[in-house]
């Protein structure tokens, strides 16, 4: 592939026009495809930014989807899935225990009551934005004798109603987290402005690199921030394109939600704001 036959980093869309347009995947050979196109998608925006397509790892995000289609998306490939919300990924868990080799990370918002939940079956936590969700998950890991990979969110759309640490606040957080020996910190994870106009949406992935790479200079021992978790359906070819590490994306792999994602971020326009 002659990396001229690509568009210029700094024009690449957002897929936001797809958003509610995705087609379900319905069998095997579906995900089989959606899977494929992205990986392609994702392989062309490493091309573009001269990064190695191993350096990106795909989340597929089942939130919604029920037990049957996520077994077709099993049978395809899929062995580490993202959910939104920790009873509906609970519940999942529970029923697809027989797929041993399933992992599940869990992307959103948690409530200090529910950190036991996250701790007995999560392999993967990736919305911390809270000291005291860290102590309590931190408290109930170490009870369970095991620990957990987790990505600090940082709120870089500046919107009141996303989730996630202010970016002056994180170097504080990263401080407190070492007293958490059960918390693994791999790196940073945020969700960008949801915006047709590409610029502002990766003026979000870059705020998120730039504070990665200044914190990264002195991290405290045992902290790790090589991880960048940003990009999803809409957005994901420009996070990469802005050194995203690992991409969460349910719509291109799964078909468009019915739930608006203000289920999910609360207050979210239900459109593209522009
Ligand atoms: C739902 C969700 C995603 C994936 O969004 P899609 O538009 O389905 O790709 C990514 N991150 C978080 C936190 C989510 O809740």
């Amino acid at each position: 592939m002659n990396a001229d036959s690509e568009a210029p980093r700094a024009d690449t869309p957002t897929q936001h026009d797809q958003h509610g347009r995705w087609p379900q995947a319905a069998s095997v050979e579906d995900f089989r495809r959606n899977l494929a196109a992205v990986r392609e998608r994702i392989a062309a925006a490493c091309r573009r930014a001269g990064r190695d397509p191993a350096g990106v790892r795909l989340l597929p995000v089942s939130k919604t989807v029920d037990e049957a289609r996520i077994r077709l998306a099993y049978q395809a490939g899929c062995r580490f899935l993202g959910e939104n919300k920790l009873q509906e990924a609970a519940r999942k868990w529970e029923a697809m225990s027989d797929l041993a080799d399933l992992k599940w990370s869990i992307i959103g918002h948690l409530q200090t009551n529910k950190a036991k939940l996250v701790a007995r079956f999560a392999a993967e936590f990736q919305a911390l934005d809270s000291p005291r969700v860290a102590e309590a998950l931190d408290r109930r890991l170490q009870a369970e004798g095991r620990a957990l990979d987790v990505f600090v969110q940082v709120n870089t759309s500046g919107e009141a109603s996303k989730y996630g640490l202010h970016p002056d606040d994180v170097q504080d957080f990263l401080r407190q987290m070492r007293a958490y020996s059960a918390l693994r910190v791999r790196g940073l994870m945020t969700l960008a402005l949801f915006s047709a106009e590409a610029e502002r949406v990766r003026r979000c992935f870059v705020l998120l690199r730039t504070l990665r790479d200044r914190l990264r200079q002195d991290a405290p021992a045992g902290i790790g921030l090589d991880e960048l978790s940003m990009g999803m359906s809409g957005d994901y070819e420009i996070a990469i394109e802005e050194g995203a590490t690992v991409v969460r994306v349910g719509q291109a792999i799964f078909g468009a939600r019915s739930t608006p994602d203000a289920y999910y971020w609360p207050t979210a326009d239900p459109q593209p704001a522009s």
